[in-house]
């Protein structure tokens, strides 16, 4: 068979925080276009999109597939709007599914578009009025708003990627607890880490692969290459059935959601960076366990936060002194905050400087602004009011990176592992 062109499909927005996932129904769809002879051009993607867009179930993700654009199109069409309209969770206020229809090229518009839809917010007019300038078929169910994420999902390029493998659950089974093997997935991190990755998160005794919601995933995992996600499949263990599996190519853990800003003044509300600036203050903690110190460059300061659930990172952070020179990655939240994801150090402050030694072997102590110093031991002046420089032992390694735990990590956030 000669394929002339693909067909490029686009879903989002089918689920709500009640159940449903838009990678199930993607899988539901797929298995539907088999049993009528339709087979998938390459895997799945699952692509994430901004992560401070407003109305995203969890982690922002929209689902794109090719097939071949034959005589088979028009019923993979009518499949996938069939399936769409009946799986969707269209009760809850927040679900307004999109579906998109592409056959053309893939041009570099489109690319900048999906690149948009990661970086800044697109209103579902701005999604339309661009989708059909392009050729895009759109399908709108209730407000469709997933079609911002659909043209999104089918345009992304992925210069960088790794891939997930989801088991489903069957759905008599779904909002009930599940039955995974927490041993067997110790052992499947032991034997295909770091080709997979975010399985425990061993500082916090959690199993990352384990979803917390009531949606149709038993588990899901991460990994840079197929057959290691073949492998893992083998050794986890678990008690109940499963539906089906589904391995999506995805952009989750590249950092394509972080742009490199070259000074703090470009940062903006909503964007995440990577920027490299100077520690004005000691880390402190307030209320709720938050931790916050301050950064500085030639065009401003930022106030940067490690909340709460990034746990131990906590620790880490409060490592740091004023003058250290760090690159940091993260998102300006609500509040203007820059929550780090992860740091490098790039100096470290081993300096301080301390009132001189007096000859008894006391610490001096001032004797008054621009006065010297003076020792209450033996009673000694020196006129020089300079203090002196002691090289202090730092814990945190000059090079080195530090990142959030896996519990507390974003979708898009490259690990440490993958660096
Ligand atoms: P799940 O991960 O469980 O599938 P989700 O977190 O992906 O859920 P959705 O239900 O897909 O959440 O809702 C996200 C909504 O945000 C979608 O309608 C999507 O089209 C839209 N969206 C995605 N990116 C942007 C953006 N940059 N600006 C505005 N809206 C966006």
């Amino acid at each position: 068979m000669i394929i002339i062109s693909y067909l490029y499909i686009g879903i989002d927005d089918t689920d709500s925080p009640d159940g449903m996932c838009t990678t199930y129904l993607a899988c539901h769809i797929i298995r539907k276009l088999k049993e009528n002879d339709i087979s998938l051009i390459d895997y799945p993607r699952l692509i994430r999109l901004n992560p401070f867009a407003r109305f995203k179930t969890r982690g922002n993700g929209g689902v794109s597939f090719k097939i071949a654009n034959d005589d088979k199109a028009n019923l993979a069409k009518q499949i996938v709007l069939d399936e769409v309209a009946a799986l969707s969770m269209f009760d809850c206020d927040n679900t307004n599914p999109g579906v998109v229809f592409y056959d053309g090229e893939i041009t570099k518009e489109m690319q900048d578009y999906a690149f948009s839809a990661i970086y800044s917010f697109i209103t579902i007019d701005e999604a339309e009025e661009f989708g059909k300038s392009v050729g895009c078929e759109i399908h709108k169910f209730k407000k469709g708003r997933g079609i911002i994420g659909s043209i999104a999902a089918i345009s992304l390029p992925l210069t960088d990627y790794t891939y997930e493998l989801l088991a489903y659950r069957i759905p008599e089974n779904y909002g009930t607890e599940r039955h995974i093997d927490y041993d067997s997935v110790i052992e499947m991190d032991n034997e295909t880490f770091p080709d997979t990755f975010e399985n425990v998160d061993y500082s916090e005794k959690y199993i990352a692969i384990e979803p917390k919601t009531p949606c149709p995933v038993l588990y899901g995992i991460r990994s840079n290459n197929v057959e290691s996600l073949n492998r893992a499949r083998e050794i986890v263990k678990v008690n109940e059935p499963i539906e089906d599996y589904c391995i999506f190519l995805t952009n989750q853990h590249t950092d394509m959601h972080i742009q490199k800003a070259d000074k703090i003044s470009e940062m903006k509300q909503f964007g995440c960076y990577e920027i490299t600036a100077t520690v004005k203050d000691r880390p402190h903690v307030i209320d709720g366990g938050h931790m916050f110190f301050t950064v500085f460059d030639e065009s401003g300061e930022i106030e940067c936060g490690a909340y709460e659930p990034t746990k131990n990172f906590r620790k880490t952070v409060s490592y740091l002194r004023e003058g250290d020179i760090l690159k940091l990655y993260g998102g300006i939240g609500g509040q203007n905050t820059f929550n780090i994801e992860k740091f490098q150090v790039i100096e470290l402050n081993d300096v301080e400087y301390k009132n001189p030694i007096c000859e008894c072997g006391k610490r001096m102590t001032s004797a008054g602004k621009n006065k010297g110093f003076k020792c209450k031991k033996c009673g000694k002046r020196i006129s020089s009011s300079q203090k002196v420089n002691i090289k202090i032992n730092r814990s945190l390694i000059k090079g080195q990176f530090y990142e959030t735990p896996v519990s507390a990590r974003r979708h898009l956030s490259k690990p440490l592992c993958r660096m």
